[in-house]
């Protein structure tokens, strides 16, 4: 028997991946930032600040690049936006602010706002100021749990308030998804931790990392040492698949191996030959292109239901398919087949909406050849495995953190947000529910008097 397993690093040189892995959107010269500017009509009722779930001031921003006050850009979105810079690059523009545009309607292509917004908020880490103040001090501690978009987001804000934050971090750096979770050419390396080195300049947060709740402190012991607590504790567990060999060598978690693209050096990563990634949300096309770009000769992502339905957006899925991915729809995996080695192959069996609207196998079935299979069928938020214990009464329902719309939860003084509680899991509404979470803390503190 042929033998298909061929996992190795340096299929391509050093210099070939460091290129494949550049930058999806280089950053805009002066001139075009200008020209691109000058498209925006300001609208008076801006359909586009309607649809940024921080509610960033576009016109207001893009009008300050268009008289050259770049700095007063960058100050306006991250008024709002503390991570203006990471979603300049990550957000979903083409579902969010851009889809709305409506130069879309008379010209047939938006604002590029991304584009704007990372060009002024690369303008001002670049210069490395911090453009925000303290305001004096309360007095007041606030611990806040997962330095990702959500905590990080809560913790500038509280200490721009005047609060003193600790935030306390499980893994070695701060950042969560930023730092491990998005594809490289979307989030180059430093960015993320430029980010959060421009987040904790402002004062008064102390990071403390590798420290997990549930395992080094629990949340009692958080609310007797400080004044209110925020839950930023993100997505921590991944969907199984159900299968035999779902777990044999060679079959891996996408967040797993994306993590380690963001975190090793590249050219030493050894991929397979012929890939098979299985989802259809944007995980799972960061890892097909980024396998692809490790140099992968074949790498096809298949998805259960129809292209339309896949959680991933259409520019995604053009990206995918620029860098060669095959795309396969309406399939399921039905067996996973192994050797000794590890993982041969998957075969899959094609499905179609039933007439209740659930899929439905169709009985035939086709081969896939693999080396490497990816799962990136999801991921979900655990709350056992966050350590969080269930006596402290907090109102978990539908494996989500239950929040009012102060993102407070239902303990007095404990606030959540971002993946952990209901709502869209992108990272601008991450920020957005540290942002209410943080004036929340501040009233309640304010209110109470607590000192
Ligand atoms: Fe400018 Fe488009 Fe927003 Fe109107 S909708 S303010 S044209 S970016």
């Amino acid at each position: 028997m042929k033998d298909v397993h061929d996992i190795q690093a340096g299929r391509l040189s050093a210099a070939e991946i460091a290129e494949n892995f550049s930058d999806l959107h280089p950053r805009l010269s002066q001139l075009q930032a200008a020209v691109e500017a000058s498209r925006c009509l300001f609208c008076h009722d801006a359909p586009c600040i309607e649809a940024c779930p921080t509610g960033i001031d576009i016109p207001g921003f893009i009008r300050k690049i268009s008289t050259g006050n770049t700095r007063g850009a960058a100050v306006t979105i991250l008024a709002e936006n503390i991570m203006g810079g990471t979603c300049a690059n990550a957000c979903p523009v083409e579902e969010l602010c851009e889809q709305v545009c409506v130069k879309v309607a008379s010209e047939g292509k938006p604002v590029k706002i991304g584009r704007l917004q990372r060009y002024a908020t690369d303008y001002l880490f670049d210069k490395g100021e911090q453009p925000f103040q303290r305001a004096k001090a309360t007095g007041h501690k606030v611990a806040v749990v997962g330095a990702g978009p959500a905590g990080l987001a809560c913790a500038h804000r509280l200490a721009m308030l005047g609060h003193d934050v600790e935030v306390f971090d499980a893994r070695p750096k701060p950042g969560g998804l930023n730092e491990y979770g998005l594809a490289h050419y979307k989030m180059l390396d430093e960015r993320a931790a430029k980010e959060v080195e421009f987040i904790l300049g402002i004062g008064g947060i102390t990071l403390q990392q590798g420290l997990r709740l549930g395992n080094d402190f629990s949340l009692e012991e958080l609310r007797k040492k400080y004044h209110a607590v925020f839950l930023g504790l993100g997505h921590n567990a991944v969907n199984k698949l159900a299968m035999e060999n779902a777990s044999v060598p060679g079959v891996y978690d996408a967040v797993d191996f994306i993590a380690r693209i963001r975190q090793e050096k590249r050219h030493e990563i050894p991929v397979g030959r012929r890939i098979v990634v299985i989802g259809g949300g944007n995980t799972a096309i960061d890892i097909a292109v980024q396998t692809k770009k490790l140099g992968a000769e074949s790498v096809t992502l298949v998805y259960r239901r129809g292209r339309g339905q896949m959680g991933a957006t259409d520019f995604e899925q053009e990206v995918a398919e620029t860098n060669g991915v095959l795309i396969r729809a309406w399939a399921q995996p039905k067996d996973i087949h192994a050797d000794a080695k590890g993982v041969t192959g998957v075969t899959f069996e094609y499905t179609r909406p039933g007439d209740d609207g659930h899929l439905q196998g169709t009985g035939e079935t086709f081969e896939l050849e693999a080396d490497m299979v990816f799962k990136a069928i999801g991921q979900r938020f655990d709350a056992e495995d966050a350590g969080l214990d269930q006596s402290a009464s907090l109102e978990i329902e539908y494996g989500r953190i239950m929040v009012n719309a102060d993102r407070r939860t239902s303990i007095e003084g404990v606030y959540a947000g971002g993946d952990c509680v209901p709502g869209k899991d992108l990272t601008v509404v991450a920020v957005q529910d540290g942002k209410i979470a943080a004036h929340a803390i501040h009233k309640y503190l304010t209110e109470r008097g607590h000192g």
